[in-house]
């Protein structure tokens, strides 16, 4: 056991201090000193958009105190950016000129919103592409005194900062290039549920369509161009369009990048002693094989966790994860997706449940014996089971019935 190491992280968000703790838990006299270029303590990400909706303030949404990431026991630099990883010497370089010296690493830096270069005008006042809490209290206060807002993409987090501007009063429209929203979790007829849900709540949807411009007037954006040129007035833009893996600080670290880092199955990469998890790690889907870079809060605190037993010389394997994931709620329901949620039209077998309430699509193997993909909207019982079967590969020719039925039961799984 790695006891007296002197460990660094950078990041310290679901990663970096889900990898502290359990770094700790296992080596209780071990050093451990994190690294956040943010000015705010860590706090739970997903919750920014109650920020802009006003449901929620800042202390609400930190993580001191209210969950499993935080505790006594690390050190935390916040405000300080690591500029540089020096693999041979095994040191970091901060913006102020710190070298921090390490014996392990961790790079838990997660992403940043991608800007597509084709939309012009991205750095006019009003426009944001949510990520951090300071982004949310600025796009807050800016929301309270406008009365239009213009969403760029039809992805989850563009949905959730959609869905807090329309619960504050807003004019919201969204606008997408795709057929329709959601379309990277699930199929068109899949999305129909969450889209009646938010058009019943206000969001004007327009699909087909992408923005070319964002033009800025007296008060920072004043409209949105589009491609075929209409024009939307609005005085708030947001881009959501993916997020791309934090490695512009690697540059000249020697360590592979393949859009993320590149970790092995115990979340090393390929420099002895430095370690990634979370959304800037390249890991990989156990279904698939594929390699994959995720965004989801549950699997960058798995992946942490996994990743500060190994740096603190308790080997642990990560056991992937499927390149789609995404539990969460998007105008007041509850949805999942994952796994192959994309079927092929002869490749696979598929079984739908539609109620008035709820809609689940489940995806299985051609040969009916593995559970390969699932969408659930409204009801996500079993949700939990289903991952775990789909994880472990399980073949379920036996528990069939059962999860076409909804009856199955922890039981079944364990025993069955
Ligand atoms: C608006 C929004 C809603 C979301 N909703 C959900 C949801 O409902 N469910 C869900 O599962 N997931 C959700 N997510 C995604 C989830 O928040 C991320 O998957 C998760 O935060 C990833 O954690 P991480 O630790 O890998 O990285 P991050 O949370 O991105 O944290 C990385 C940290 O490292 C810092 N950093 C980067 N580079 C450096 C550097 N060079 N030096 C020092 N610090 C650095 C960053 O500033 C950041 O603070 C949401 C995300 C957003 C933005």
């Amino acid at each position: 056991m790695a006891g007296h190491l002197n460990h660094v992280v950078i990041g310290a968000s679901a990663a970096g201090l889900s990898a502290a703790c359990a770094i700790l838990k296992t080596t209780p006299r071990a050093r451990v000193r994190v690294v956040s270029e943010e000015k705010d303590a860590p706090y739970f990400r997903p919750m920014i958009p109650f920020i802009i909706s006003g449901k929620k303030g800042s202390s609400d949404v930190k993580m001191v105190g209210q969950g499993p990431y935080v505790q006594e026991g690390f050190e935390l630099f916040t405000n300080t950016r690591v500029t540089r990883v020096d693999a041979g010497q095994k040191r970091v370089i901060t913006d102020s000129g710190q070298i921090v010296s390490y014996d392990r690493l961790l790079i838990a830096s997660g992403g940043k919103p991608y800007l597509p270069p084709e939309i012009e005008g991205v750095d006019v006042e009003g426009v944001y592409a949510l990520r951090t809490l300071s982004q949310a209290r600025a796009a807050a206060k800016r929301s309270s005194n406008v009365t239009h807002a213009v969403m760029l993409g039809g992805g989850l987090l563009n949905l959730k900062a959609a869905f807090s501007l329309l619960e504050k009063g807003l004019e919201v429209t969204l606008v997408v290039y795709s057929p329709e929203i959601l379309s990277q979790l699930m199929e068109p007829e899949d999305a129909v549920m969450i889209r009646n849900a938010l058009e019943q709540a206000g969001l004007k949807i327009m699909t087909g369509c992408s923005a070319r411009k964002i033009v800025d007037g007296s008060k920072g954006v004043c409209s949105v161009v589009l491609d075929d040129n209409r024009e939307i007035a609005c005085e708030m833009v947001f881009i959501g369009k993916g997020v791309r893996p934090c490695v512009d600080f690697l540059g000249d670290s020697g360590i592979e990048i393949d859009s993320g880092v590149v970790v092995d199955r115990y979340t090393k990469s390929s420099m002895n002693d430095i370690f990634a998890a979370g959304d800037v790690a390249v890991t990989f889907d156990p279904i698939t094989g594929e390699r994959i870079v995720t965004g989801l809060w549950t699997n960058a605190a798995e992946m942490g966790t996994c990743a500060g037993k190994n740096m603190a010389g308790c080997p642990t394997a990560y056991s992937g994860t499927f390149g789609v994931m995404n539990a969460t709620q998007v105008a007041g329901l509850p949805f999942v997706s994952m796994g192959v949620v994309h079927p092929g039209n002869n490749e696979h077998e598929i079984h739908k449940n539609i109620s008035d309430t709820s809609y689940r699509k489940l995806v299985f193997s051609k040969d009916g014996n593995y559970l390969l993909g699932l969408v659930m909207i409204g009801d996500i019982k079993n949700a939990g089971l289903y991952r775990f079967i789909m994880r472990e590969q399980r073949n379920i020719r036996f528990l069939k019935e059962k999860i076409i039925g909804q009856s199955l039961t922890s039981a079944d799984v364990m025993y069955g």
